[in-house]
C-alpha cells in the first residue's frame, strides 16, 4: 500500500486552528459535552457505539437521571439496565457498561489513560481513545468511521479497505501525525463533529468546510469517491413469526432468548411460527411484513395471526406467556415493541 503523509509544519497550524475555530463555533450542544466528567463520557461513547448520535440524545438524559453515576449504576440489576436500554439495539453494551460500573466502584477508581480503558470488555481501540482524551487529555487519536472518511479525502488515499477495522489501522499514524497534542479531547471531538456534520458520507459540504484548503479529494473534485471500501454483500433472510394472544388469560407468547445467547440475551420477540404446534387446517393470516438490517443481514419478518389456536401448543421452553397489561415492564426489542404498537397490542408507551 502506498502511504501518502501531510506535506510539513504548516500543515498542521493551520489544520488545527481551522477546525478548532470551526469547532468552537459550531459544535453542537450536546448533554455529554456540558458538565463533562469521566462517567458521562464513557456511558456516553457506549451508547454512541453503533448508535446516531439523535437516537442517543433521550436515551442518555433519562440514563443519567436513573443511574447519575457508576455507583448507582453498579447498584442496579441486570434487569434495570437492560430495561433502560431498550430499543438502543446491541444489548451487550448495557451489560459491559453495567460490568465495568460494578468493576470501577470495586476498585474505587478509574484509569486515566486510554490504554487503561482497554482492560474493560466492550471498549476497543476508539472508545478507549474517546474516553482517554475526552475525559482525561491523553494524547491519543479517535479514528472512528467519521475520521477515516475526513482522513480519507484530506488524503485522497487510494487503497481499498474491507472495512473500517483495516481502515483504522491504516490511518491511525495519519491520526497521530495531525492530533493536536495540547487539546486532544477537543481535537478528536471536532474531528468527529466534521465527519458527521460536514463531510457527510453523500454530498458532503465542501463549501462550509473549514479544511477544504487542505484536502486533496476536494481539489480533485470527487470526494464522494473516499474512502475506498471493498463492496459488501448483504445477506438476505426470512423469519416467520406468530401473534398469539390468549384472550381468556389476557396473555401474549413471546420468545426470551437464553441468558447466554450471543443476540438478544433475555430480550422478548414474537415467537418464531415454527415454535408453535397447531393442527395444519389452522387459518394462518399474514398481518404485518417488515423489514430490519442487522450488521450484514437484511432480515425480512413476517408475522401472522393464527386462528382457532385452543389445540395449540408451544414447542420451546423459551417462549413464555407475558401479560399483556406487564408489557411495558418487560424488555422488548426495539422493532417488536413498534410492531405491536402498529398492531394495536400496545396501546401506551
Ligand atoms: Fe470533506 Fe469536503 Fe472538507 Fe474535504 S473539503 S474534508 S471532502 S467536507
Amino acid at each position: 500500500m502506498r502511504k501518502e503523509s501531510f506535506p510539513d509544519l504548516l500543515f498542521f497550524m493551520k489544520f488545527y486552528e481551522q477546525l478548532r475555530d470551526w469547532y468552537g463555533a459550531n459544535a453542537r450542544k450536546l448533554p455529554w459535552r456540558e458538565d463533562c466528567s469521566a462517567y458521562k463520557t464513557v456511558v456516553s461513547e457506549f451508547m454512541l457505539q453503533q448508535t446516531q448520535v439523535d437516537t442517543v440524545l433521550g436515551y442518555f438524559m433519562r440514563w443519567i437521571e436513573k443511574f447519575p453515576s457508576f455507583e448507582v449504576l453498579a447498584e442496579a440489576t441486570e434487569t434495570e439496565v437492560v430495561k433502560m436500554w431498550e430499543g438502543l439495539g446491541y444489548y451487550s453494551r448495557a451489560r459491559n457498561l453495567h460490568a465495568l460500573a460494578k468493576q470501577v466502584t470495586l476498585n474505587g477508581s478509574f484509569p486515566q489513560t486510554a490504554e487503561g480503558w482497554l482492560q474493560f470488555k466492550g471498549i476497543g481501540d476508539y472508545t478507549a481513545a474517546a474516553i482517554g482524551s475526552i475525559a482525561f487529555g491523553d494524547p491519543v487519536p479517535v479514528v472512528d468511521g467519521n475520521v477515516i472518511r475526513v482522513l480519507a479525502r484530506v488524503t485522497a488515499t487510494d487503497c481499498v479497505f474491507k472495512g473500517n477495522t483495516e481502515a483504522a489501522k491504516y490511518f491511525k499514524p495519519k491520526a497521530y501525525e495531525l492530533l493536536d497534542t495540547k487539546d486532544p479531547g477537543t481535537h478528536n471531538q471536532a474531528m468527529m463533529e466534521l465527519g458527521a456534520k460536514v463531510c457527510t458520507r453523500y454530498k458532503p459540504l465542501c463549501l462550509f468546510c473549514p479544511v477544504q484548503k487542505h484536502c486533496l479529494s476536494w481539489q480533485k473534485e470527487n470526494p464522494e469517491n473516499f474512502p475506498k471500501f471493498v463492496p459488501r454483500k448483504t445477506e438476505q433472510r426470512s423469519i416467520e413469526r406468530i401473534l398469539w394472544i390468549d384472550s381468556h388469560s389476557e396473555k401474549i407468547l413471546l420468545f426470551c432468548a437464553h441468558e447466554n445467547a450471543k443476540r438478544l440475551s433475555s430480550i422478548y420477540e414474537l415467537p418464531e411460527k415454527h415454535s408453535v404446534s397447531f393442527a395444519p387446517e389452522t387459518s394462518c393470516e399474514k398481518i404485518l411484513e417488515k423489514r430490519r438490517g442487522i450488521s450484514n443481514e437484511s432480515i425480512r419478518e413476517i408475522i401472522y395471526r393464527v386462528k382457532g389456536l385452543d389445540n395449540a401448543s408451544t414447542l420451546n421452553p423459551q417462549n413464555t406467556w407475558i401479560p399483556l397489561q406487564s408489557l411495558d415492564q418487560v424488555t422488548l426489542s426495539g422493532p417488536h415493541r413498534r410492531w405491536l404498537k402498529e398492531l394495536g397490542v400496545i396501546r401506551y408507551s
